[in-house]
C-alpha cells in the first residue's frame, strides 16, 4: 500500500490534531439531520471515528476505516464508552476493494485533500469499487479558498469535476468549512462538500 508516511504518528502526539476534534463536524451532523447517511456506510479515512459513530447512531450500518492503527484503536475505544453499533478496522482507502463489501453512502470527511494527483486517482478507482450504482459519497475537502498555505492542498472545484468525471454525477460542490482546532489558533477552515452519485449500468458513464 502507499500510504504517506506519519499519519499513526499524529494520533499519538500528546495534542490531537485540528482535525479531531471529538465531535462529528457539523456538516455531516447536517447531513444527518436530513436523513442522508443511511444504510451501508463507510467513512473512509475515518480517524478517531466521530462521523461514523454519529451516522451508526441515525440507523446506518456504519464502518470506518483508517490506515492509523492508532486513530481505529481510539474510535473503537470510544465506540466501547458510547455503545455504538459503529464498526472500525484498518485499511487502505486506495485499495477499498479488498474489504469485499458494497455501500450505500461513504462519508470523506477531509481525506481526498491528503492524497497527491497519483493517489487522488487510484483513490477515485477505489470509491468506485465499492459503491453500489445510485450510491452517494459525501466528501468535503480543503478548498481553495482558503487563504495561506498551511494545512492540506487546497482543492478547486474544477479539480473535484475533473476526479469524478467517469462514471459518476456531481449533484452539487457547495462552500462549507471545517469546523478544526490546534490550528493557529482557528476554529474553522474554508472546504468543499461535493455530493457525488456513482452512475449504474447502462448510464452511459
Ligand atoms: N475523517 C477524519 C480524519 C480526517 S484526516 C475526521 O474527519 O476526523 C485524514 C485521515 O485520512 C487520517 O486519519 C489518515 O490517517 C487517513 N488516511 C490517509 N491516507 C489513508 C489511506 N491511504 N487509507 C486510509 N486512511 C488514510
Amino acid at each position: 500500500m502507499t500510504i504517506q508516511p506519519g499519519w499513526d504518528a499524529v494520533y499519538v502526539a500528546d495534542q490531537p490534531p485540528p482535525w479531531d476534534i471529538g465531535r462529528p463536524q457539523p456538516v455531516f451532523t447536517r447531513l444527518a439531520d436530513q436523513g442522508l447517511l443511511r444504510g451501508a456506510l463507510l467513512d473512509a479515512g475515518c480517524g478517531t471515528g466521530e462521523n461514523t459513530m454519529m451516522a451508526a447512531e441515525r440507523g446506518a450500518g456504519a464502518l470506518g476505516v483508517d490506515v492509523a492503527p492508532h486513530a481505529i484503536e481510539r474510535a473503537r475505544g470510544k465506540a466501547a464508552e458510547r455503545g455504538s453499533t459503529a464498526r472500525f478496522e484498518v485499511a487502505d482507502v486506495l485499495d477499498l476493494g479488498q474489504l469485499g463489501l458494497t455501500f450505500d453512502t461513504v462519508v470523506d470527511s477531509g481525506v481526498f485533500h491528503v492524497f497527491d494527483d497519483e493517489d487522488r486517482a487510484r483513490y477515485v478507482v477505489s470509491l468506485a469499487s465499492v459503491m453500489r450504482p445510485g450510491a452517494t459519497c459525501y466528501l468535503m475537502c480543503f478548498s481553495d479558498r482558503q487563504p495561506g498555505t498551511i494545512g492540506p492542498r487546497r482543492i478547486s472545484q474544477d479539480e473535484l469535476v475533473t476526479a469524478f468525471r467517469d462514471g459518476w454525477a456531481i449533484a452539487s460542490i457547495t462552500a462549507e468549512t471545517f469546523a478544526i482546532h490546534n490550528f493557529g489558533g482557528a476554529s474553522e477552515a474554508q472546504a468543499w462538500l461535493a455530493v457525488i452519485e456513482r452512475c449504474g449500468p447502462g448510464s452511459g458513464a
